[in-house]
Formats: C-alpha cells, sequence, structure tokens
C-alpha cells in the first residue's frame, strides 16, 4: 500500500464518510487528538495504521456508529467506553443526571438508584459530581454490566455499586432517595430500530417489543416500595410520553408530578416525589 500523509488520508475518507467521521476515525487509528491531526498533517501513515483506517472507513459507511468503531463517547464531560452491549449515550440524557443533581445536596449522603444503566453514563456522572452519595446501578445485561464496571474504574469513582438484575428485582426491601432511570420506550413496531445508529444498538436496550411504555410503567409501579418518603423518581422517555408518563406517576400516588424540556426544546424527561400514600379526598 502507498504511504499516504494525515492530510491525504483525511482528503480521501472525507469523500466516504464525511469530514468530521474521517477525522474521529483517523483519531482512534493513531490515537491522537484533533489538534494532532493539524500540526502534524504531513505525517505518514504506516502501513498498519492506513489499513486499519481503511477498515473503519469501510464500516462506517456500512452505518456502524462512530461511537463504537472508536469504543468510546463523551457525557456530561467524561469519556466512557461503549461497545455493542451498550446504548450509546446520548446528549439529551444528560438532562437527567441535571435534574438529578439538583435533587441531591452536596454535602448529603443520599441512597441512589439508576435501573438500567448500560455504560453507566448517568450513575457514573452522578456519582463524579456528588462523591458522598452511595450509587447503586442495575442492568439485565451481564455484558453492560462489565461495561459499566470497567467506565467507574476507569474514570476513579468508588461510590458506586453495579449489578445486574432485572429492573428492582434484587432490591427487595432496599429504598432510595432518588431513583433515575433511562429505559427502553421505544414501541417494537417503531420503523426507527431498523434505520440508522439503532440498528447496531442493543434492542433490548430500545424496546421491549411491545409498547413502548410497558417499562415506564413497570417502573412507575414497582417505585414507590423502593422509595423513602420525600424520595424522588426521574425518568426519561419518547418526545411523544410526557404526558403518558405524569399521568402513570399521578395515578400511582406521586406528588409534584412535573415534566422538562432537553436542550433542543423536547419535554425528554419527567418524574415526582413519593410522599406517603395520599388521602384521596372523597366529597
Ligand atoms: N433516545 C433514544 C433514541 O430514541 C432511545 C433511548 C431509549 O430507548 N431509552 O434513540
Amino acid at each position: 500500500m502507498q504511504q499516504i500523509t494525515i492530510l491525504q488520508a483525511l482528503s480521501q475518507a472525507r469523500g466516504d464518510i464525511g469530514d468530521t467521521d474521517a477525522r474521529l476515525l483517523l483519531q482512534t487509528v493513531l490515537n491522537v487528538n484533533h489538534a494532532h491531526l493539524i500540526a502534524h498533517s504531513d505525517q505518514e501513515l504506516v502501513p498498519a495504521e492506513a489499513q486499519y483506517l481503511h477498515q473503519l472507513i469501510a464500516r462506517r459507511a456500512q452505518g456502524e456508529p462512530v461511537a463504537y468503531l472508536m469504543g468510546k463517547r463523551e457525557f456530561y464531560g467524561l469519556s466512557f467506553k461503549v461497545t455493542p452491549a451498550v446504548l450509546i449515550p446520548r446528549p439529551e440524557t444528560e438532562l437527567l443526571v441535571d435534574l438529578a443533581l439538583e435533587r441531591m445536596p452536596l454535602d448529603h449522603s443520599s441512597k441512589i438508584l439508576d435501573l438500567g444503566t448500560g455504560s453507566g453514563a448517568i450513575a457514573i456522572s452522578i456519582a463524579n459530581h456528588r462523591p458522598l452519595a452511595n450509587i447503586t446501578a442495575v442492568d439485565a445485561s451481564a455484558d453492560a454490566v462489565a461495561v459499566a464496571k470497567i467506565n467507574a474504574r476507569q474514570l476513579n469513582v468508588n461510590n458506586i455499586r453495579i449489578i445486574e438484575g432485572d429492573w428492582f428485582g434484587g432490591l427487595a426491601g432496599k429504598r432510595f432517595d432518588l431513583i433515575v432511570s433511562n429505559p427502553p420506550y421505544i414501541a417494537g413496531s417503531d420503523p426507527h430500530l431498523a434505520q440508522g445508529d439503532l440498528r447496531f444498538e442493543p434492542q433490548t436496550a430500545l424496546t421491549t417489543g411491545g409498547d413502548s411504555l410497558d417499562c415506564i410503567r413497570c417502573i412507575i409501579a414497582s417505585a414507590a416500595a423502593h422509595l423513602v418518603a420525600g424520595g424522588t423518581l426521574l425518568l426519561e422517555h419518547g418526545y411523544d410520553q410526557a404526558e403518558a408518563c405524569r399521568q402513570l406517576l399521578d395515578k400511582a400516588g406521586f406528588c409534584e408530578v412535573f415534566s422538562r424540556p432537553d436542550l433542543a426544546g423536547i419535554m425528554r424527561a419527567s418524574g415526582g416525589v413519593w410522599e406517603f400514600p395520599r388521602e384521596t379526598a372523597r366529597i
């Protein structure tokens, strides 16, 4: 294979996969940052690097998500390892971390539960900003648990326990100050599951295969038994599920039920506070 420079590699790849992806994949191959590519644009790729780049470009052109090809994704200012065993953390999910941190005083050792943690992005971000908190993160997938544990270790987060389990299955009798979850919320019939990045992501992290509210309903129904009085439940949901979610929270007896938009203005998260079983006023 003929030797090519960084500049030549970028201009060749750009045509197949666009500027940004070309740059990110070349950074991955050379294990360097963007500044290095600019400062050393005449550096030649050794044949093994050129071959690796060629493979990654071909895989990207077939639709594989950049995050899986790079093996990492930024979330809440931290770099998380991602593999096809976990959902790729989305920028809109940072809202859930904001909402959780707003409710957790820095000087308080709150008990937090993250259901369906995947890469651990939400739980580890919270743990990182609240060193006194005690975080439990659960996922039904052993492979996801393994990735989340690697992330906790690599990011030096120690106030977290990551366990394999089915929602509240392994948590009988345990209560938390705050429960947070980004559960699967796409209907099994949604054509988006067969498009774009979603095709390559773990389907069990996106959908139950049935109704889009299956998991949200299940979590809301069991959350009260795992919250302390005054504890909060926070859920991410689909763009059109805020009202349904608030109704479910309200029916289950949650107070101060609310929804909040993400940065794109889409109602993306809802939650409520578990006080005590409400007296139903009968007139
Ligand atoms: N927000 C993701 C998407 O629509 C879905 C994540 C989820 O199901 N929890 O791509």
